[in-house]
């Protein structure tokens, strides 16, 4: 029998550094200072020692309900019991329960779900779905975007992660709006807004509006960095997209299901998709699931010809089960109010008098449980902080019992949508003192 060993931690990290090939990532160095979690509960996750951290960064920004809420676990639980795999073909209840419930809480006339097994692929069959429909190419989507990392997806994302994977065609990429940074040499949201639609609608122009699919979108951006779309953006990216017959992608897939107050982010402003992709806080990634919410026209259009995509797990019951009980937890616990109070009671001023007490912060954005620090050498020329000084503040923070999402030179603040304000409080102290050590 092999002997336990003594330090579960330090086990842990051993197997990670020997068998774990890890994402993004030259795999030596090894990840010898990566955090070994054994549990959690709520807002907090603990190591095998005792240690406690307050998970600021939800995970992957998908741990929305918290860790081992007990609605998803009784879920995962009695579907277990009752069967635990199931093909696509079928007709299951908890996979229909699943798909009702997230065409209720779509806008009128959302009334098809295809799932899959994360945000990726999600996005990969709304692209494909959209090219079908449309008989056009072209994806138009974000620089600041970060849309998965399948075949289209990967392209599709702005970011640098692209650029060793551009091996789908048919991706046109585009400046979006971000007053903080912008492109446009705008001073105001408003200017920002007309200008950079104005720049989309010169893009689209050049591209040739009868070869683009799909304009697809984060509603609210999250990876790349917070940025609320400015007044009228939404809706001119909409109308835009009307006058030419080019499609309109949301990708809710991090910023949806609590994380902005709203189910959806884009429920907060004045525009209404064509598809809308999910994952993530959908089910809190208790059991991995995603997809797209199709409107009515896009799916009546598959009923006499075929959808040339599928998925073994396409609506896994597992999953399913996790996501039924999630949308009714978010409704029957008052998550989307709680979030709201939380970012404008408690999250939202107590990073607003952060930044009071932090020259370094050059900006503070968000909403709900969604907020961003940036980092800045000087607030007048908002030159970002160098990657090493990120680096320190990332292990800082690990230090003193928080896990962060820090992305360039930003800290992200992304607790689930069950934080208390007490813990919000605790947190405060924790990047007080770090940016007090790193940066002053
Ligand atoms: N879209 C957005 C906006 C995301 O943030 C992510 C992941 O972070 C994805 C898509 C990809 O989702 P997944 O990693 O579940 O495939």
């Amino acid at each position: 029998m092999t002997e336990t060993p003594d330090d579960l931690d330090a086990y842990a990290r051993e197997l990670d550094e020997a068998h774990i090939f890890h994402s993004w990532s030259a795999q030596t160095p090894a990840h010898a200072a990566a955090v070994s979690i054994k549990s959690g509960l709520g807002s907090r996750v603990w190591d095998h020692a005792g240690n406690q951290y307050l998970d600021f960064s939800s995970q992957h920004v998908n741990v929305n309900l918290g860790h081992q809420h007990p609605a998803l676990l009784d879920a995962i639980r009695v579907q277990s019991q009752l069967l635990a795999t199931i093909s696509p073909p079928t007709a299951n209840i908890t996979r229909g329960e699943a798909a009702k419930r997230l065409a209720a809480i779509a806008p009128d006339g959302f009334n098809r779900v295809f799932f899959t097994n994360g945000g990726s692929d999600a996005n990969e069959n709304a692209m494909r779905m959209a090219r079908l429909y449309t008989g056009r190419d072209k994806i138009l989507s974000a620089y600041r975007s970060y849309h998965g990392n399948t075949g289209s997806s990967i392209v599709a994302t702005g970011d640098p992660r692209r650029i060793p994977n551009e091996f789908a065609r048919g991706h046109v990429h585009f400046f979006g709006p971000y007053l903080y940074r912008s492109e446009f040499w705008a001073t105001t949201p408003e200017q920002e807004s007309e200008r950079a639609l104005q720049h989309l609608r010169r893009v689209v122009e050049a591209e040739g509006p009868q070869s683009i699919a799909a304009v697809l979108l984060e509603p609210v951006p999250g990876t790349p960095g917070v940025m609320l779309p400015p007044p009228g953006y939404l809706s001119g990216v909409r109308q835009l997209c009307d006058e030419y017959g080019i499609l309109l992608i949301f990708d809710e897939v991090m910023c949806g299901f609590g994380r902005t107050g709203e189910w959806f982010a884009f429920d907060a402003f004045d525009a209404r998709p064509d598809l809308i992709t999910f994952a993530k806080g959908v089910n809190s990634g208790y059991v991995p699931i995603g997809g797209v919410i199709i409107d009515d026209p896009i799916a009546a259009f598959f009923n006499e010809r075929v959808f040339p995509g599928g998925l073994t797990y396409s609506g896994h019951p597992l999953a399913a089960a996790t996501v039924v009980a999630s949308l009714d937890t978010i409704a029957s616990e008052g998550i989307l109010d709680h979030v709201r109070d939380i970012g404008e009671n408690h999250l939202g001023p107590s990073l607003r008098a952060l930044a009071e007490r932090h020259p370094s912060i050059g900006e503070v954005r968000g909403r709900g449980v969604f907020w961003v620090l940036e980092l800045v050498t000087d607030r007048q020329t908002r030159e970002p902080v160098p990657a090493a000084t990120m680096a320190r503040i990332r292990a800082g923070l690990v230090e003193r019992g928080l896990l962060p999402f820090v992305s360039e030179n930003r800290i992200h603040v992304f607790p689930p949508c069950v934080v208390t304000a007490a813990e919000i409080a605790e947190a405060v102290v924790i990047y007080d003192a770090v940016l007090t050590s790193e940066l002053r």
